[in-house]
This record gives structure tokens, C-alpha cells and sequence, in this order.
């Protein structure tokens, strides 16, 4: 049977880094059995039935959120909401079929069974006292509910991909509720019938929804359909083993977008965070295609650290185009400069961009790297690069600035050759003279290479900027 994945968030607010997370392995396990011939669709479905907490806002920010993150998904995406009536018409079959009850408690006699179950220590919240009674005591006024009839005896089990096998006793769960009075599914019923209807075999989602799972095995019985594949993948935790929260990281994915990450590394790390393949950590997409079982997903929590992700990060960044980069960087840049940046100081962060990668952890840090090729004389010195222009280091400058400004060739070499000459003939070591022209030039006592600089800066803006601190 070809392989159906499908993605389900709740459009209550962004797309956060556990959903991307549950997305990434539903579409890497579609793709990876698409790829070897056995079928393998990816769905989107929205679970807007919370019509008061349902925004399109959201929708449209995962909608974003999975797009930026290189996640395609088949066919349109599919909103529960617009399916109601399909849920209705279910739940009424199973009342035709015997497998479901009308029940006619008011909110008074549930509250009442509340608090005696709670009282008790009891599991069921409610007793089942429409199960078996005539229809014809109900009592008027009372919009009936549907529920359904379910087994009492004997124990509902999954046998999760994941989990292994799990079971609950029967005798746990109440008859729950498939239609509301006013006619809306409840989220179990209109899950159970989205997946059935989309044809979704393999159900990956995240461990919080295990103990929905027996619920939801218990309708798709009830209606005879076949259940599909389960697998619960544990949640992700801080770094400190407690419970995700803001302050762990527990963002949307735009936040990590802000902070600098690339996608292709937040999907490389985020595979491993919960997967594993061997002791491999640097995982391309397509290798992960290849790769991606659902047998290897862990059974422990996976604790987001940001160490790790931002080495991951800096190797992706390092392997990435030069202009994609730039591209990232200017936008970044001009945003702090009202989108105004001259031409030349794009030109520059793009020819710069060979040497400024080979040091950044995120995007943020390029950016933070590459402001000084972009900003206008005098640039700004900092108080370590002040340090470096003292007498004897302006002494070197000045000297230097001669021989510069007579040079014929602007080449990294011819420059590297020129200070390498200066500082021969003063038998100095190169970092004599390479340290005060890196605190002229960038304004700071790190940066890419300082005869790399130069040449990208070229001829004038270099004299200007060492005019500008002699
Ligand atoms: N809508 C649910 C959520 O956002 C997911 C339901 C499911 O995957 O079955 O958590």
C-alpha cells in the first residue's frame, strides 16, 4: 500500500519547533518511499474546528513556517473545518449501525458525574446511563449528543512503531462524545475520519497524542475501517531535561529563522534530535531521504541544545553559496540602514563573503561580521582594535600607507607580499603590521583575512580608512 504521511497542526499560533520537528519526519518518511517506488504522499491538514481560537493568521504563518523550512507537502492543504459535515454523517452511521448512542444528559447531570468520579478516584467521567436506555424518556429541550458505544471489556491496544506495544483496559475509558449538541464533531471523531479519508496509513506525531490513540483505535473499529500505522515520537525537552518552555527555545520557526539558522541545518539538526543514523551528525536532506526510518527514532526525550545546532549551523553556512549568503546578509544589514546601503558596500559584503563565512555560527554573526565592509568612513573602532593604533603601531600604518599608495597591482597576493616585505626589512613578525591595519580597516582585532580585506575593498577606501586614523 502506497505510504500516506500527513501533517495536522492547530492553527492556534505559529508553527513551533516540536510541529517542524513531527513535519520534517512525516515528509522525509513519505519522500523516502516515494523515492524507492512504493507510493509515498506528504498531506497538510489544518485543525481549525476551534473556530474561537483558529486564526488565518496562523494558518498562513505555518503555511510560511513550513515553506521556509523546505517542506512540501501534495495537494492542497486540507481544512478539518470544511469537512464537518462529512463527520456528522459518520457519526450518524455508526448511531445506524448500533455502534453509537444518543445521550441526553444536561450540563448539570455531566458536571454532577464529574465531581463523583473525581470523588471516587474513578477514571470514567461519565456513566454510560444513556448506553442502553430508551430513547423515548428523553427529556425535551435537550439537544442529544452522540457517543460512542464502546467495549467495555477486554483492553484497546496499539502497537506503536515507536512505543512498541502500549495497551489501556477498557474499563478506563467512558463513552465519549463523537457529536456535539449543536451538531460539531469532536476532535477525536474528525481526526479519526480525516485520516481515514485521506487514506493516511502511517499516523507520526508526537507522544503528548498516545493516549488519544486508543480513543481514536476505538472509532476506527467501531466504523470497521483499518487502523492506521502508529508512531508516538517522544517530545522534545530543554537542556536541561524539563519540559520545553520559552526560555529553552521552545519558539516558533520564524524565531529561528531571526536568530540566524539556516533551514537546511535546522533540518539536519533537528533529524537528529530524536533519530539517529550510526554516529553521523552532518546529514544532507537527500541523504536523509535515503536514510529515514521510523525504526530509529529514539525512545528517550531529545533535549534541544543550541551548541550543537549552531555548529551545525556554521558548517551548513560554510558550505553555501556566496551570494545566497550575501543575499541573507544585505537584507539584515539594510534593515539597520532603512534599506538604504550603498552600492559598493554590497558589492563588497558579496566579494567578502569567502572569508566571513568561514567564521560565522548563524547568519546573525555573518551579519554582525560584514557590517564593517558596509558602513561609511570614519568607521567606528572599538576599544581592543584602539589598543593596536598605538605610536608604534601608526608608525607601521604610515610607513606602509606609502608603499601602498605606489603599489600598481590591488591583489591579495601583491598585498600580502608588500607587508611581508615591510615587516622583513624591520625584522618584525607579519602581526606588527597586520593587527593595525585589521583595527584601521574593520575597526575590530578580528576579521577575515586583513590582505583579503583589502583587496575587497580596493585602493581608495583602504588609503581613506588609514587616513582617516593617521
Ligand atoms: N492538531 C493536533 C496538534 O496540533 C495534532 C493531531 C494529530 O496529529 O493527530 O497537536
Amino acid at each position: 500500500m502506497p505510504v500516506v504521511t500527513r501533517f495536522a497542526p492547530s492553527p492556534t499560533g505559529y508553527l513551533h519547533i516540536g510541529g517542524a520537528r513531527t513535519a520534517l519526519f512525516n515528509w522525509l518518511f513519505a519522500r523516502h518511499h516515494a523515492e524507492h517506488g512504493d507510493g509515498g504522499k506528504f498531506l497538510l491538514r489544518i485543525e481549525d474546528t476551534d473556530r474561537a481560537r483558529s486564526t488565518d493568521d496562523a494558518v498562513r504563518a505555518i503555511l510560511d513556517g513550513l515553506t521556509w523550512f523546505g517542506l512540501d507537502w501534495d495537494g492542497d492543504a486540507i481544512s478539518q473545518f470544511d469537512r464537518k459535515d462529512r463527520h456528522r454523517a459518520v457519526a450518524e452511521a455508526m448511531l445506524a449501525s448500533g455502534h453509537a448512542y444518543r445521550c441526553y444528559c444536561t450540563p448539570e447531570e455531566l458536571a454532577a458525574m464529574r465531581e463523583d468520579a473525581k470523588a471516587k478516584g474513578l477514571k470514567k467521567m461519565y456513566d454510560g446511563r444513556w448506553r442502553d436506555r430508551d430513547p423515548a424518556l428523553a427529556p425535551a429541550g435537550v439537544l442529544p449528543t452522540i457517543r460512542l458505544k464502546a467495549p467495555t471489556e477486554g483492553a484497546t491496544e496499539i502497537e506503536d512503531l515507536v512505543q512498541g506495544r502500549v495497551e489501556i483496559a477498557n474499563d478506563q475509558l467512558d463513552d465519549m462524545v463523537l457529536l456535539r449538541g449543536d451538531g460539531t464533531p469532536t476532535y477525536m471523531l474528525a481526526v479519526v475520519v480525516d485520516d481515514h479519508d485521506m487514506g493516511v496509513t502511517h499516523v507520526i506525531r508526537g507522544d503528548d497524542h498516545l493516549v488519544n490513540a486508543f480513543r481514536q483505535r476505538q472509532i476506527f473499529d467501531g466504523m470497521g475501517w483499518a487502523v492506521p500505522e502508529f508512531a508516538h515520537i517522544p517530545l522534545i525537552h530543554g537542556s536541561d531535561g524539563a519540559k520545553l518552555s520559552k526560555r529553552h527555545g521552545a519558539l516558533g520557526i520564524d524565531a529561528y529563522r531571526d536568530m540566524g539558522y539556516l533551514p537546511e541545518a535546522l533540518r539536519n539538526y533537528l533529524l537528529r534530535l530524536g533519530w539517529s543514523h550510526g554516529d553521523d551528525e552532518i546529514i544532507s536532506t537527500e541523504q536523509a531521504i535515503e536514510w529515514f526510518d521510523l525504526g530509529a527514532i529514539g525512545r528517550g526525550a531529545a533535549k534541544l541544545d543550541f551548541a550543537k545546532l549552531d555548529s551545525v549551523n556554521g558548517h551548513y553556512i560554510r558550505q553555501a553559496d556566496d551570494a545566497r549568503l550575501a543575499a541573507l546578509v544585505i537584507e539584515r544589514l539594510a534593515a539597520g540602514h532603512d534599506g538604504q546601503l550603498a552600492e559598493e558596500a554590497l558589492n563588497r559584503v558579496k566579494m567578502g563573503m569567502g572569508g566571513l563565512k568561514e567564521r560565522a555560527k548563524t547568519i546573525s554573526e555573518l551579519s554582525e561580521n560584514a557590517l564593517f565592509y558596509a558602513v561609511r568612513r570614519p568607521i567606528a573602532i572599538n576599544e581592543k582594535a584602539r589598543q593596536m593604533l598605538d605610536a608604534d603601531g601608526r608608525g607601521h600604518l604610515m610607513a606602509i600607507r606609502n608603499t601602498l599608495g605606489n603599489t600598481g597591482e590591488w591583489s591579495e597576493p601583491q598585498l600580502h607580499q608588500i607587508a611581508e616585505s615591510y615587516a622583513a626589512s624591520h625584522e618584525l613578525k607579519l602581526g606588527k603590521v597586520a593587527q593595525p591595519l585589521r583595527a584601521a580597516l574593520t575597526g575590530s582585532n578580528v576579521s577575515p583575512g586583513i590582505f583579503e580585506v583589502m583587496a575587497v575593498l580596493g585602493r581608495d577606501e583602504t588609503l581613506g580608512r588609514l587616513d582617516d586614523v593617521l
